[in-house]
């Protein structure tokens, strides 16, 4: 991303799941910094009060598929309702694909109404076969004004990501960079514009619970 100044942006994706994306949003706002979160619609169904809680932090939220498709291996009528079935449920023009892989096809179908957001450093926290240390290492060896950071709110990755991130955070903030969300100056597409109506109940539910909580 430019930025001109020593910047960067922390991702997480494929949340958002109890436990995991919960310690993760606590480990942010102890250092008030703002993330961007690429959610899977159906985990979005699945924990609403999650995803609720991530918006009213004052997160950015994307789209990450419904059902974290690989685009290689999904035909493109299939990738794209997919897609739009997320939509129904994370308000965002932000888009990233489930394992950085789509086909030209479903590129170009999509690229009028997202901003597909990669990364340039990954931190590795899913593979099992990698110390918390070196996940540290990933980011930190190859940082650079600018970077977008993967990391993950998932279950494979719960022992690598609590334990690297805080680290990550308090190392590059001891180096001067400051953390952005992404926000995308494009207007969202026709079909996301409004919140729907399966997105008001989910605040509505949310509210719920922490009424009864
Ligand atoms: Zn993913």
């Amino acid at each position: 991303m430019p930025t001109g100044e020593k910047t960067v942006y922390l991702t997480f994706d494929d949340g958002p799941i109890p436990t995991v994306t919960f310690a993760i949003l606590d480990i942010l706002k102890e250092r008030g910094i703002k993330a961007t979160f690429f959610c899977v619609g159906d985990n979005v169904v699945k924990h609403p009060e999650i995803f609720c809680q991530i918006l009213e932090q004052g997160h950015a939220v994307g789209n990450h598929t419904h059902n974290h498709l690989h685009g290689m291996k999904t035909s493109n009528a299939d990738y794209i309702s997919n897609i739009q079935k997320a939509a129904q449920h994370i308000n965002s023009r932000l888009f990233r694909p489930p394992y950085g892989l789509m086909k030209g096809k479903q590129y170009k179908t999509i690229i009028n109404q997202y901003d597909i957001i990669m990364w340039d450093v990954i931190s590795c926290d899913y593979d099992p076969d990698i110390s918390p240390e070196k996940c540290f290492q990933n980011v930190v060896d190859f940082v650079r004004d600018g970077s977008i950071i993967t990391f993950h709110d998932s279950i494979k990755s719960e022992k690598n990501v609590l334990t690297a991130l805080p680290r990550v955070i308090d190392y590059l903030l001891s180096q001067g960079y400051s953390f952005r969300k992404i926000t995308s100056q494009a207007p969202l597409p026709e079909k996301v514009k409004k919140p729907d109506e399966h997105f008001k109940q989910l605040q509505k539910s949310t509210e719920k619970i922490r009424k009864s909580a």
